[in-house]
């Protein structure tokens, strides 16, 4: 096996400061960047800290007690996060996502989903809002969050055996705790909730049927999603990359598929039903298959930057506006500005371009905005 080489450098630095544009760009819900691509989809980042050390997003050796975590009045509070939110709602945002590091390690976490609640889409509607939760703090918090305005979660997990899963959160957290917090969580009727599994070939391969068999007819939309070269500071390998196409073909062999409709425009993942009615999978397939063509989203960042691709290698920060004295307008034309400038399509030019080329540099990490 070939040497990892895991740079140490911190990305975070790397920062345009955004500007009020000199004519103001008034929201209309109508906002499409240089490629034609609207805003549909903003995923806030509320904390760089994680109870996990899953080796492909933060690994011991980088993310350890030295690592320099954002101290917490660098953090947007509630109030700034649901303003700048008001924002993005205003030029089109229907559907908003928390994400991190681990969301629910945001103290009061339930405050922040109650007041994005609160927001309305330029058509009237209650916003989507949805989170991705590793599950560990699901089984304590499911009732509070569904009760705080919550619609649906997200929660990763990448196998059922408990050495797999505990060497893979790499904090030998068992695996018994996130199934009884995906209970909660459908107990509490934060459904139809989706499992990401991030699958890594020679780790955790042989768990795709074991995965698929467990959550068949249970309501639970199982992902499959591609182990992807996100940061800088996962090693990341081709060679363990396992294509989506393998995976539904092996599920497949075994228990018959055929393939849905997707069910929205810019939605990440390719549909598979079971052919006996049991449900449905989903495949994620970031690496082999780009899906930038109507990639319809933004990252917010837990200190207020945005990132307007997760292979993103700079952010544009809103902190100075939003802790400035700049109006809601102002906010807003700046947010539309740099939406107007979004050429990204880093996954459709991985394949031509030698790595990093297409971004220019070193690339944020997952646990900083979010997936
Ligand atoms: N801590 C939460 C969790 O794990 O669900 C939320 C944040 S985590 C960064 C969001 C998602 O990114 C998770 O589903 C995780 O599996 C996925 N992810 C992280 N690194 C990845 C990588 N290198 N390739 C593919 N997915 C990755
Ligand atoms: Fe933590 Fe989620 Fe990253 Fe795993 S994937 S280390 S749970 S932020
Ligand atoms: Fe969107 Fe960037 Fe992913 Fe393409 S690579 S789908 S632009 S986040």
């Amino acid at each position: 096996m070939s040497e990892r080489v895991i740079p140490l450098v911190d990305h975070r630095s790397r920062t345009l400061v955004a500007s009020v544009p000199s004519s103001a760009i008034a929201p209309t819900g109508l906002l499409a960047d240089s490629l034609g691509r609207p805003l549909r989809d903003l995923r806030i980042s509320v904390t760089d800290r994680c109870n996990f050390r899953c080796s492909y997003c933060m690994p011991k050796e980088v993310f350890d007690k030295d690592y320099p975590y954002l101290p917490h009045s660098a953090l947007l509070s509630f109030e700034e996060i649901t303003r700048v939110a008001r924002q993005f709602v205003a030029h089109g945002v229907q559907k908003i996502r928390l994400t991190g590091g681990e969301p629910l390690l945001r103290k009061n976490i339930e405050i922040l989903i109650e007041q994005l609640a609160a927001l309305r889409t330029v058509e009237g509607r209650p916003l989507d809002i949805t989170l991705t939760t590793n599950g560990s703090l699901l089984e304590r918090k499911a009732a509070a969050l569904k009760a705080a305005g919550l619609q649906r979660v997200t929660v990763s997990l990448d196998g059922l055996d408990d050495t797999v899963f505990r060497s893979m959160n790499d904090v030998d957290f068992p695996v018994a705790d996130v199934l009884r917090g995906i209970e909660a969580a459908q107990a509490a009727g934060l459904g139809p909730i989706k499992v990401n599994m991030v699958v890594k070939r020679g780790t955790n391969d042989h768990e795709i049927l074991p995965m698929a068999r467990h959550f068949r007819g249970t309501g639970v939309v199982l992902r499959f999603i591609e182990y992807m070269d996100v940061g800088a500071t996962n090693g990341w390998r081709m060679d363990e990359v396992m294509p989506s196409a393998e995976v539904v073909q092996l599920i497949h062999q075994q228990l018959p598929l055929v393939q849905l409709e997707p069910s929205a425009t810019g939605e990440t993942a390719e549909r598979w039903g079971y052919a006996d009615g049991q449900g449905e999978i989903g495949v994620i397939s970031s690496v082999t298959q780009a899906f930038c063509g109507d990639c319809n989203r933004a990252r917010l960042s837990t200190e207020g930057k945005v990132y307007l691709c997760l292979f993103a290698n700079q952010g544009h920060d809103l902190k100075p506006l939003v802790r400035g004295n700049a109006s809601d307008a102002e906010l807003a034309s700046a947010i539309a500005a740099i939406w107007q400038g979004r050429s990204d399509r880093y996954s459709q030019l991985r394949a031509s371009l030698p790595p990093d080329a297409s971004t220019g540099g070193r690339r944020v990490e997952m646990s900083y905005i979010g997936g």
